[in-house]
């Protein structure tokens, strides 16, 4: 799958044979603003397989050249996520060490006569920038001479003006088709500290300037980014070439990835961990990759997912189901099949001794012996889900306990249901039921077809559990803001009982749930205490 080719691929490939680059050189610049969502495994996946493929490497750089907005928890987390998804960045670099050189290539830019500093209003920029329909107005200020420009440049350094009193501006085309080429702002004055250089700086560069610099002055050969940034090309193509960089990157755009029925925009991430509707960036309904972590996802599956969505140039949505898919796949193999009983009913055994146990043999996992074996306890008490039972056999169809029948309970005897037990208000609380010891281990199973097969927890030795199961996080329609499309109902927790395997389990370790699906133990799992994620429910058809 890694191998796959692509449109950028193609380029990459040409760029090889024609001798342009000898190694190619790829980086992911995420801003370090909010967690990295299953949106940026994407572009994380296609920079860093697009360098890999070729002997290449890839590097880290945190775009943090907006001193407002960043803060030193993402840049942590950032690198632990890349890292979990089976990367590892060759460098990692910070955009803010590159200040220095980006203030040194403006100059290079006003010397040229190719930028200026303009002291109009933002309303008034804004309105002589024009529109689609109507070209720019150049500002009053565009002809100012360069010794002006330096000595006003260097006074915005110095922090002779306030904010929003002028800025640098490059001086391209007033009236060119695309917007972004008329005359676009490049350094603006905010008196603000930076995470990185403190009180250093009181102008920092706009997104347009700094980031084509910053992959010119790292060498990076080929600059991959989602399509929003392609009509900004022209500008970043502009940048290298007046600044002079020695090294020239080419930026090539590929769709943005989206999930059905799922909101990746940070802001809004941001706004469910700040007013507390999740319990934070790594609740794990949340798609930031944090939380599909703890949720149980594994990054093998997110970058199956991601890969088979195919790389594009143009934006494309996938549904839940493909990743799902990935998953049930990824855990097939890798998960231990136990036994766990998540809305428990009492059997007891009435033919079998009190104060008898015996213990069953059996595999984690039938096609994958390498995860070992435990054993399965087995006496007169035991749990099987409510589901499984109902007094009255329905039709054929019914494969599991009823009153009068009899099924076979996995890896241990057939048992029959032989009388109920009801409460005050005529629900069954409990089964008597007999079993039969001739049919040990599945034995006797050809002579006589039991009603289904179904799971069961012994009970004396049963773990205590909490289950989390999941919904979706939004509901509603587009037209409905966001806040209000939160579902408070994607979140259940329920009781249950495992095996007594499981004792030891701790965050991270998958299991399959026989006839349930996958699950996870929570990162605040512990023992005595063990609370499990839903990761996937097993295709229905499993069941
Ligand atoms: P968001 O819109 O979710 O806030 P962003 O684009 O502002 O994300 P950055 O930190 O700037 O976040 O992202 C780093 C890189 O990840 C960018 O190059 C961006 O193009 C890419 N990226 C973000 N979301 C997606 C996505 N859904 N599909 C593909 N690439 C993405
Ligand atoms: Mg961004």
């Amino acid at each position: 799958m890694e191998n796959q080719s692509n449109f950028i691929k193609t380029i990459i490939e040409s760029d090889l044979a024609s001798g342009k680059h000898k190694e190619i050189v790829t980086r992911f610049p995420p801003e370090p603003n909010g967690f990295l969502h299953i949106g940026h495994a994407r572009a994380i996946i296609t920079d860093f397989e697009s360098a890999l493929a070729y002997g290449g490497y890839t590097n880290l750089r945190y775009d943090d050249t907006n001193p407002s907005k960043e803060d030193d928890v993402y840049v942590k987390a950032i690198l632990d996520d890349i890292r979990w998804l089976g990367y590892e960045p060759k460098h990692v670099f910070f955009a803010s060490d590159y200040f220095d050189e980006m203030f040194n290539r403006a100059v290079i830019l006003i010397k040229k006569g190719l930028a200026y500093v303009d002291d109009s209003t933002p309303e008034e920029m804004g309105r002589d920038r024009g529109n689609i329909n109507n070209v720019g107005k150049p500002s009053k200020y565009r002809n100012r001479s360069i010794d002006e420009n330096l000595k006003l440049f260097y006074d915005m350094r110095d922090g002779k003006f306030n904010e929003g009193e002028c800025v640098l501006r490059a001086k391209i085309d007033m009236e060119s088709p695309n917007m972004n080429l008329r005359d676009p702002a490049l350094y603006r004055i905010q008196y603000a500290e930076h995470h990185n250089t403190g009180n250093k700086w009181c102008i920092y560069p706009m997104y347009d300037y700094a980031h084509p610099l910053e992959d010119a002055i790292e060498g990076i050969t080929h600059s991959l980014c989602s399509l929003e940034f392609e009509d900004h090309r022209p500008l970043y193509d502009w940048v290298v070439r007046e600044t002079e960089m020695p090294k020239v990157p080419r930026q090539i755009e590929f769709g943005r990835l989206s999930i059905e029925n799922t909101v990746m925009s940070k802001r809004y991430l941001r706004q469910l961990v700040e007013e507390g509707k999740v319990i934070g960036w790594d609740d794990p309904r949340m798609p930031t990759l944090q939380g599909l972590r703890r949720r149980g996802y594994t990054p093998e599956a997110i970058r199956h997912f991601v890969l088979s969505t195919g790389l594009s140039k143009v934006n494309s949505t996938a549904g839940n189901d493909m990743l799902e898919a990935a998953l049930r796949d990824d855990l097939a193999l890798k998960a231990k099949r136990v036994m766990a009983v998540i809305n428990p009913l009492k059997v007891t055994i009435t033919n079998y001794p009190e104060d008898q146990i015996e213990y069953f043999d059996v595999a984690y996992n039938q096609d994958n012996p390498e995860l070992g074996e435990r054993k399965i306890p087995f006496s007169r008490h035991i749990y099987i889900e409510q589901e499984d039972f109902v007094v009255e056999k329905p039709n054929n169809k019914y494969k599991r306990l009823a009153l009068g029948v009899e099924v076979r309970l996995f890896h241990a005897y057939f048992i029959k249901a032989n009388e109920v037990i009801y409460d005050e208000e005529g629900k069954v609380i409990e089964i008597l039921a007999t079993y039969d010891l001739e049919t040990k281990s599945g034995s006797g199973f050809n002579e006589r077809k039991p009603n289904g097969t179904i799971h069961y927890v012994e009970a004396s030795q049963g773990l205590n559990v909490k289950l989390n199961f999941f919904g979706p996080m939004i509901e509603g329609n587009d037209d409905m803001d966001l806040m209000d499309r939160f579902n408070n109902n994607s979140w259940t927790v329920k009781e249950g009982v495992v095996e007594t395997a499981l004792i030891d389990a701790k965050p991270q370790d998958k299991f399959q749930f026989m006839r349930n699906g996958y699950f996870n133990v929570d990162d605040d799992s512990k023992q005595g205490h063990l609370i499990f994620n839903e990761i996937v429910p097993l295709k229905s058809s499993y069941k």
